[in-house]
């Protein structure tokens, strides 16, 4: 008996559908566009009653799409190191509202699941001869991620590509602090150079056969899939406790995680209504709010990591509901600005003695608004960054030092070295051939 192998298919449909470790490995689809699952399995929260554990929750759930893969033996150990970390969902402030932190990993911002899931697959996969080089341009949280989820581990080395200067000081000295196989190279130049060094590089088949590339930006499947497991593990603690949904706001850039929670519903989960919290780059809130979607410059806001004008997993969003109407249906969205970010990390404080960092604000800021206007049921924040990863916004708004997590502090105890690079691909290509 052979099961039928749950297929990977581009949005755009030209490229071949795939087992999901060749599109884990693949990043893009060839086509240029983003591999999704051709289906999504049907749970009932019963499937999951032996399930209470963040790890065991995730096996269950991911097993549909590893099935008949070469990942699927290896899957639930792949879970075990991925999913170490349980996110808590708990009471926040008024009745009915909670908060879901995903920031207790080792860099202390969502990105560590996904960043921690793919790179366990690529070690669980045959390795070639040569060492396989990430390349990861980042404007600050990514880098960190994929460098410790990669760091220390055979036969894979990750160059870290950030601009020299525009990102944090507690961020720069993260991205250097890893050595070993990960190299952060400050780039002289913004995020667009980085990411354009970034993809003239990875696009170079012939330097490809020299070095074995890889990318591991949020647009890979490998990051995608693993970020349904923490909603899936709130849902259905809740559902456990309530018997009710749980509506989630979420904090949005490249919409990779805001996308994740539409098919951990999609898969059945207890999940209620989905809203996007957008900062000024508000490009999602015009969208649903009627307007045709444009993509747009972006804006630097307070919430860094959400500053994207053109959000890379939109198409994703089409993919799964290629009806405007039902698209807008299905999800709704809402953007607030740097006042209301402060306004909300202040009122946070003064509240609710609840410290949140800016990215949190967005959602927070949206769920009030919500509730103004007479939302009822419970709602969830999704909290993605620690507050102390972005002291110099949150610590003067609220008069007080915000104390480092304990994987913070262990970072910032370490040593940090990152080299210059200028914004020139010919110079990247030589220090890659001579690492
Ligand atoms: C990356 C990031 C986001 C945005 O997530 P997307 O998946 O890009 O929408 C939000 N908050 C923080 C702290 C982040 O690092």
């Amino acid at each position: 008996m052979s099961h039928a192998v749950l297929k990977q298919v581009s949005t755009r449909g030209i490229a071949p559908a795939v087992n999901v470790s060749s599109a884990i490995a693949a990043g893009p689809a060839p086509d240029g566009g983003l591999y999704m699952p051709e289906a999504f399995p049907t749970f009932t929260p019963d499937d999951f009653a032996s399930d209470n554990t963040l790890v065991d929750v995730a096996h269950r759930l991911l097993q549909p799409f590893f099935a008949g893969d070469a990942l699927e033996a290896s899957l639930h150990d792949i879970c075990r190191t991925a999913f170490a970390v349980e996110p808590p969902l708990r009471p926040f402030g008024t009745a009915d509202d909670y908060i879901l932190e995903l920031f207790h990993g080792t860099t202390a911002a969502f990105k560590d699941y996904g960043a921690g899931f793919l790179a366990a697959c690529l070690a669980a996969l045959p390795q070639g001869e040569k060492p396989l080089t990430i390349i990861v341009a980042t404007s600050g949280d990514t880098g960190a991620a994929v460098g410790a989820a990669f760091h220390g581990k055979p036969g894979v080395r990750v160059a870290i590509l950030y601009p020299d200067g525009r990102v944090s000081p507690r961020q720069a000295h993260q991205l250097g602090c890893f050595g070993d196989n990960v190299r952060a190279f400050r780039v002289e130049g913004s995020f667009d150079d980085c990411q354009r060094l970034a993809k003239d590089v990875l696009g170079d088949a012939g330097f490809r056969q020299e070095i074995p590339l890889g990318s591991a930006n949020s647009i890979s499947i490998g990051r995608l899939l693993p970020q349904m497991a923490y909603y899936a593990h709130a849902a259905l603690s809740h559902w456990r406790a309530t018997g009710r949904p749980l509506n989630i706001v979420v904090p949005t850039g490249n919409l990779g995680n805001a996308v994740a929670c539409l098919l951990a519903r999609r898969c059945g989960l207890p999940i209620g209504e989905v809203v996007l919290a957008n900062n000024a780059n508000d490009g999602l809130a015009r969208f649903f709010a009627g307007h045709d979607y444009q993509p747009r410059p972006t804006v630097a806001t307070l919430a860094n990591a959400m500053d994207v004008g053109a959000p890379n997993n939109f198409e994703r969003l089409q993919w799964l509901y290629p009806d405007d109407a039902a698209l807008r249906a299905a999800v709704s969205a809402d953007s607030v600005d740097d006042a209301d970010i402060r306004k909300t990390i202040v009122d946070a404080y003064v509240r609710f003695g609840e410290t949140i960092c800016p990215h949190t604000a967005c959602a927070l800021a949206v769920l009030q608004r919500l509730r103004q206007r007479g939302a009822d049921g419970d709602w969830c924040v999704v909290a993605t960054a620690h507050p102390a990863k972005f002291p110099e916004v949150v610590e003067p708004l609220i008069g007080t030092e915000v104390p480092l997590s304990a994987a913070l502090a262990a970072m910032l105890a370490r040593d940090s070295h990152a080299e210059p690079l200028a914004n020139d691909a010919i110079e990247l290509r030589q220090c890659l051939r001579d690492w």
